[in-house]
């Protein structure tokens, strides 16, 4: 365990540990190299939200009181000091969306976008948000190019391959070269805790290679293979290693807790 502030936060083989203003947060150490971009992977620590949403919780769709969600999402965005924010009501679709304006909406709506599961953009200062409790947040850097993206892949995103669809989209909106785009798995549901017991259901034949035990599938090692299979390089990938559900301590999980939070995972290219 890392002693972060007051707060002690799990150990990654990839992420340091952090704090500001009494909010942990983590960075990713490949991500961390190019000073224009900012990248946070906030915990469940630093916010108001009361058990079972205590503390950070970022969703309203959670149960949680609204004007607790509001203050999060404030916190979250004084800390990037981006100018502006965006983030959707997310639904495990494979819906992405590239920001070429910077977005605006009332305050007052809790979400100002449905059904989207991953932003892309060039525009500096615009905090792009994913929302997660097991499901993966998959950052997405194209140093040459200079874009971002964030895509939300549960079980659900891993199986339509939303990896592939957000790198195709960096080609073909961006003209990116896959071996250029650095990417960054958050603290998510590891093999140790992602049984699926419906899976000869739920999973298409060729996730079985990634069959640890009777039931239990290795959704990480999906991902990375997703990834090398659009074209980034396996030096360029970076995987939290920390399991949400084995670490309630830190983070929210919903297999682990049902009625729980979500917690935030941002990047933005920084207002220069
Ligand atoms: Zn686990």
């Amino acid at each position: 365990m890392a002693t972060s502030g007051n707060t002690v936060l799990p150990v990654s083989p990839t992420l340091q540990p952090s704090a500001e203003n009494s909010i942990p947060f983590y960075r990713f150490n490949l991500l961390s190299r190019f000073a224009e971009i900012e990248h946070l992977v906030f915990t469940r620590l630093g916010g108001v939200s009361l058990p079972p949403f205590a503390s950070l919780n970022v969703s309203y769709d959670t149960g949680d009181e609204a004007p607790r969600v509001r203050e999060n999402l404030q916190r979250i965005r004084n800390f990037s000091e981006c100018s502006s924010f965006i983030y959707a009501r997310q639904s495990h679709s494979s819906n992405l969306l590239v920001l070429r304006q910077y977005p605006s909406f009332d305050p007052r709506v809790s979400y100002p976008l449905h059904g989207k599961d991953g932003f892309f953009t060039q525009l500096p200062g615009l905090l792009m948000m994913i929302k997660v409790a097991d499901c993966q947040a998959i950052l997405l850097y194209d140093p040459t190019k200079k874009v971002v993206g964030i895509i939300h892949a549960g079980w659900r995103g891993s199986v339509n391959n939303i990896v592939a669809k957000a790198i195709q989209l960096m080609v073909v909106e961006y003209n990116s070269s896959p071996p250029d785009i650095i990417a960054g798995v958050a603290p998510s549901l590891g093999p140790c805790c992602s049984e699926f017991r419906n899976w000869q259901k739920e999973l298409p034949p060729h996730f079985s290679r990634f069959k640890l035990s009777a039931n239990h599938f290795d959704f990480w090692a999906i991902t990375q293979h997703q990834l090398i299979d659009s074209g980034v390089m396996r030096e360029n990938i970076e995987i939290a290693g920390l399991c949400t559900k084995c670490h309630p301590e830190a983070f929210y999980s919903y297999r682990g807790e049902g009625k729980t939070g979500r917690f935030a995972v941002v990047v933005a290219i920084k207002d220069i």
